[in-house]
């Protein structure tokens, strides 16, 4: 009999797991997937570290957190400094200096403010929609160029047509500061994020390829309790209802070529160019191998923003009212689960960064173990 099964392998089953052993407990971790590491799965491919489920940017103000994920990998200096393409014109992201001069020509922080100031006063009284609200925040030119594009794409809608509540502040940084967190520590993890899950889940024992549901019953008898990072509609089978996701679609490509776009992230901001962004994953990693030699290949994944239905993968939780309240409902049912925990992204219905999710498994582990 085992103390815990874990459903999950990603980051928040990990560190319960992780924790669970230390204390002494014994511990069963199962996934379904192929692979450990959830959604931080890195696959080697030509020697480069593929994010499959998405780019995935450690970054965090938590010393705590930090120094805790920091026993499993060191972590190396990545810095995320995206870059726009506008149809072949390139910004410097977030919002800087640089960004402004290639936009106006202005040098001066002053001269930067004055020009934004001016073209803001296009809007006069109460933004009534999205796209007066950037105005209203930026100016056009910046809207135009660096924002209405990549926004009709995430959404699928005019810019006229979405509420202006979506966007409340866009940072402009009158410096010339591209690193696009404000965090503390950021990094990636020398090895990849696999390797350092790896690391969290070793002399533990992992069942891969392995739907709880399938084996429910059987799974169940093994252990005391458990702990689940599935999707919390899924454990209940959808009684309730189908809570709803955003989705992103991935299309990889191995190019002969070392280098195809000079940095991890393009954003192409225009409507036309069908994808919202380009991320090429060597530059995570300086396009270096494990022993520094350069990659001669490259990998990029475009990406696309997609309608979920039920049955994709499940990407960003949608924090609207209605799921909202289909997420509360489900929470008083797991509520009454005493042998089950619900945990992590799914398990909780929430957007949790990794450093997020890593504080709230080692929140658990504090009143569990
Ligand atoms: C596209 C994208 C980009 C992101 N980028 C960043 C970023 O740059 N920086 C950042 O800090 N965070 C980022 N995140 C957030 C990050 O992915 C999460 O914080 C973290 O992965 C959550 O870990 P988790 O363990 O809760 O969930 P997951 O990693 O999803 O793990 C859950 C695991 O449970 C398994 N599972 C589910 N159901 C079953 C079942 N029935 N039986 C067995 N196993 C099951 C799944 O296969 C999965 O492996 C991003 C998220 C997405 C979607």
């Amino acid at each position: 009999m085992y103390d815990y099964l874990i459903v999950g392998s990603g980051l928040y089953g990990a560190v319960f797991a992780h924790e669970a052993k230390k204390v002494g407990k014994s511990v069963l971790v199962i996934d379904k997937r192929p692979n450990i590491a959830g959604n931080v799965y890195t696959e080697d491919v030509e020697g480069i570290h593929v994010h499959k489920y998405g780019a995935h940017i450690f970054h965090t103000n938590n010393t705590e957190v930090w120094n805790y994920i920091t026993q499993f990998a060191t972590f190396n200096r990545f810095t995320n400094s995206p870059v726009a393409n506008y149809k072949g014109e390139l910004f410097s992201l977030p919002f800087n200096m640089y960004t402004f001069n290639k936009m106006w020509g202005v040098v001066t922080p002053e001269e930067a403010e004055a020009k934004i100031a001016e073209q803001r006063k296009e809007i006069t009284g109460e933004p009534k929609n999205l796209e007066e609200q950037a105005i209203s925040l930026v100016g056009r030119d910046i809207y135009e160029k660096l924002i209405k594009g990549y926004t009709e794409k995430q959404w699928g809608r005019d810019c006229k047509e979405l509420p202006s509540f979506i966007i409340k502040r866009l940072p402009v940084r009158l410096t010339f500061d591209n690193n696009y967190f404000n965090a503390l520590y950021q990094g990636i993890p020398v090895g990849g994020y696999t390797k350092m899950v790896e690391n969290m889940l070793e002399g533990i024992e992992v069942r891969l390829n392995t739907d709880y549901f399938e084996h429910k019953a059987a799974l169940d008898a093994l252990a005391e309790k458990v702990v689940y990072t599935g999707p919390i509609d899924a454990y209940f089978d959808f009684k309730l209802g189908t809570l709803e996701y955003r989705s992103v679609r991935f299309e990889n490509e191995l190019l002969d070529i070392p280098n195809f776009q000079g940095n991890a992230a393009v954003n192409y901001t225009d409507r036309e160019t069908p994808w919202t962004r380009i991320i090429e994953h060597k530059w995570f990693e300086f396009g270096k191998d494990a022993n520094g030699n350069d990659l001669p290949k490259t990998v990029i994944s475009r990406e696309y923003s997609s309608e979920w239905k039920p049955g994709d993968e499940p990407y960003y939780p949608v924090n609207d009212e209605k799921n909202g309240k289909l997420y509360a409902e489900y929470k008083k049912l797991a509520e009454a689960e005493t042998k089950v925990i619900f945990g992590g992204r799914l398990g909780e219905y929430k957007y949790y960064d990794m450093d997020a999710v890593i504080a709230s498994a080692l929140d658990l582990c504090k009143k569990e173990l």
